[in-house]
């Protein structure tokens, strides 16, 4: 779905021309269905990384093609953000509207779509994020978790084949957080989209595939969630947690219970006790 080949990207600073690289020598393939969650600490890279695969930014050096499109062939570039939608972290910077079906048809009206068929689009975006109820509303009344359904349906009414998310739950409540996270979830194995999760919630990075953990620019984990959180203390090393039964096992493991260190789950813990 997304191929990184050998990626550098460098912001220069404004002031006195210094050099900071954001992403360093980063090669990833991101493969067709995968659910795929980055970690990483503030000022990491993830989001400089995010907005690469996207083509809102281009590489220093070395090459992202997103479906064999590269994202430096600007003919290339509506294609490229129609296939790997993005959704922000902040709702209420996405939404354009004043009606919510008509924020969702926004994406497919610039692409040219025919009105009839922009209809279709907005109705099924709008079912599979299970806001068909809200299609009339304004998209300011109602709750973050709503929201950013909302903006994930416009993305969804270009028919991408990924979305790119970048924290998109770290500005909602606890309820917000579980409708978005099982909308992404939804996304993934029923619709059949490539997801790429970017989060700092650890228990909605269980749900991957695969994690990628990010620091300095760099790739400093990767594996599956069991294969990444087992690894307790690198984790807590890079700045960030393990999920809560984790910590747990790892502690009762300290105090001596023979207890296997992968577990994600607190079924799978209770089940061992
Ligand atoms: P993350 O999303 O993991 O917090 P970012 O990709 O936003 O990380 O930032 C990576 C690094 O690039 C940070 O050190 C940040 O200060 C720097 N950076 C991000 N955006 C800019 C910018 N527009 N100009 C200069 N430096 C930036
Ligand atoms: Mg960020």
């Amino acid at each position: 779905m997304i191929k990184i080949e050998d990626v550098t990207y460098e912001y220069k600073s404004l002031i006195d021309d210094s050099i900071q690289q954001a992403v360093k020598n980063l090669s990833i393939e991101v493969k067709n269905g995968e659910f795929l969650v980055i970690l990483g600490h503030n000022g990491s890279g993830k989001s400089t990384l995010a907005k690469l695969m996207n083509g809102l930014i281009m590489p220093t050096r070395g090459d992202i093609f997103v479906m064999d499109m590269n994202t430096k062939d600007a003919e290339k570039i509506w294609d490229i953000r129609a296939k790997a939608g993005m959704v922000f972290q902040n709702p209420d910077n996405q939404i354009v509207a004043t009606i919510v079906e008509e924020d969702v048809a926004f994406g497919p009206e610039n692409l040219g779509i025919p009105p009839l068929e922009i209809r279709t689009r907005v109705d099924e975006a709008l079912e599979v994020v299970e806001m068909t109820e809200y299609k009339k509303h304004a998209p300011h009344l109602l709750s973050g978790g709503q929201k950013q359904r909302v903006a994930i349906a416009g993305i969804l009414a270009m028919k991408p084949d990924c979305i790119i998310l970048d924290e998109p739950t770290a500005m909602l409540d606890p309820i917000g957080r579980i409708e978005v996270m099982n909308t992404i979830k939804k996304l993934n194995k029923v619709e059949n989209k490539t997801i790429i999760l970017i989060t700092h919630y650890m228990d909605e990075a269980v749900e991957a595939d695969r994690i990628l953990v990010m620091e300095q620019g760099e790739i400093v984990m990767e594996g599956t969630p069991k294969e990444v959180f087992k690894q307790v203390d690198k984790v807590k090393e890079l700045g960030l947690d393990v999920p809560q039964v984790t910590e747990l096992v790892y502690e009762l493991r300290k105090e001596g219970l023979d207890l296997k260190e992968d577990i994600l789950s607190i079924e799978e813990l209770v089940e061992l006790l």
